[in-house]
Parts: structure tokens; sequence; C-alpha cells
């Protein structure tokens, strides 16, 4: 029963974070502070009243149109609260079934105890956050990097020093990795956006869940090309940011890593 409490409070708290990362992925890139101000329309800049924010339901009751000049609503905005809600969802789930099943997320769940849970929402919004701008705007913005590499950092030397002897090297190891991609495709393949981000992932996954995160990364990113360039939508060559399939791929591999393990016969790694 108290299992259940504490996920539905937490898909409510993802409806909540979700509505606060359409603000702080659509202003963080523009230079404006979250703090500040009122929600506007970004189409006739007038200021939203709190009950047409309310997450996803707002969208729904306003039939995707505004209030203000009746124009459309961005499909971004319930799209955004709907996937942050689904994410936490997840956290909830996984983490309720430690028990039974051994992912990324329990291992973590080990060694971070009570913090586990906070630990993992503050990093879930600012990695879906660096999700959205990299795809609308093929921005990454360092302090959304290092902010949570810091945090998961300082964690790992008072939880698990010796853990985090492995994490960095893994961490610098994969940059390095998507460093010589960056270089070796002038660019093309790989942003140094993405370089960067490709810092974090390994340093919470750790040993040896960094090898199914790395792998799946690319099978996305390639499988996603081939469709997009089958629809016309991209052309060899020209850039698809690399950085949501690195998130997703995290997603994935944080929930499911040991099921992923055993799929890409990575098993005989022992962790
Ligand atoms: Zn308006």
């Amino acid at each position: 029963m108290s299992e259940i409490f504490l996920i539905v409070s937490l898909a409510l708290f993802g409806l909540v974070f979700g509505s606060f990362i359409t603000a702080l992925s659509y202003r963080s890139i523009r230079g404006v502070s979250i703090f500040k101000g009122r929600s506007l329309c970004p189409l006739c800049k007038k200021k939203i009243s709190w009950s047409d924010n309310i997450p996803i339901i707002s969208y729904l009751s306003l039939n995707g149109k505004s209030r203000c000049c009746g124009k459309p609503i961005s499909w971004r905005y319930p799209l955004i609260e709907f996937f942050t809600m689904l994410t936490f969802l997840l956290i909830g789930l996984v983490y309720t079934n430690c028990s039974t099943v051994t992912p990324p997320l329990c291992v973590l769940n080990n060694t971070f105890s009570f913090l586990v849970l906070p630990y993992l929402l503050l990093i879930s919004l600012f990695l879906i956050t660096v999700f959205i701008t990299d795809f609308e705007h093929k921005i990454i913005l360092d302090e959304f990097i290092f902010i949570p590499y810091g945090l998961t950092l300082l964690l790992l030397i008072f939880f698990n020093p010796e853990f985090s002897y492995t994490n960095i090297f893994l961490s610098f190891t994969c940059a390095a990795f998507l460093l010589l991609v960056h270089l070796i495709t002038r660019g093309k393949g790989m942003g140094l956006g993405d370089v960067k981000l490709a810092l974090l992932p390994p340093l919470i996954l750790g040993w040896p869940f960094t090898l199914p995160w790395l792998f799946l990364s690319f099978i996305i990113g390639a499988l996603v090309g081939v469709i997009l360039m089958l629809m016309k939508k991209a052309k060899f060559g020209k850039q698809i940011p690399f950085g949501p399939f690195l998130i997703l791929a995290f997603f994935l591999v944080l929930f499911w890593g040991d099921k992923l393990m055993f799929l890409f016969g990575f098993l005989t790694l022992s962790p």
C-alpha cells in the first residue's frame, strides 16, 4: 500500500517537475532566470494565470488553445510534462522492486541509501532539460552537466570511494571516445556538447553498465538516423543531435540495465 502511495506521489511530483522543465529548457538557453517572474504566453506575452498552468490538465481543458490569444499551445508542454511524469513513475516502480531486480538504479540504492530518490529526481531534471535543449536547439549548457557531475562525485566519494576511481576512469574514457568520433567526423557526427555529456552517465552507471549504455546509444542513434533518412528528414552528414540518444539510453540502462546486459551478451562481465 505504501509502495503505491510512493509511486503515485512520484508521478504527481513528475508532473510538477515536468512543468518546471518546460520553463527551464525554454528560459535557460535564452539567458532568462528561472526564478524571475511568472509564466508568460510565448505568443502574446500576457501572464498566464495559475489555473491555466496546471500540467497536462490545463492543456486538455483548454483544447490545446491559449486562453489569452486563442492560438494553439505548443505540444512540447504536455509532452514534456508527460515524459517527466513517466520517468518519475518508472524511478518509483523500479525502486520499489529492488528486492527482485538488480539494474543500476538498485545498485545506486545500495550505495546512496536514503538519498537515492532525491538524487535520481534531481539528476533526471538536469538530463531531461539537456535532452530538450539539445533536441530543440542543439545546445547543451555546461552547468546542466557539471552540476550533476559534481553532485554525483561528492556522493560517490562520501558513500563509496572505491567506486569513484573506476567510475571517473569510465567517465573520461567514454568522453575521450566521443571526442575521437568528434575529431574523425570533423564535428559532423558528434558535437562537443555530446562529448561533455558523455562524462556523466558512466560516472553514475559504473562498471559494467557503462558498456550497454554506450552500445545502446549508438544503436538507437543509428536506427533513428536511418529512419529519418528514409523519411528524407535528414541528409547524410547533416548533424542530428546525439545527446538525446545518450540520455534515452541512460534511462533505459538505469531502469533495465540488468536485463539489457543479458540481451547484449555482456553477462560474462561481472559487476
Ligand atoms: Zn497568448
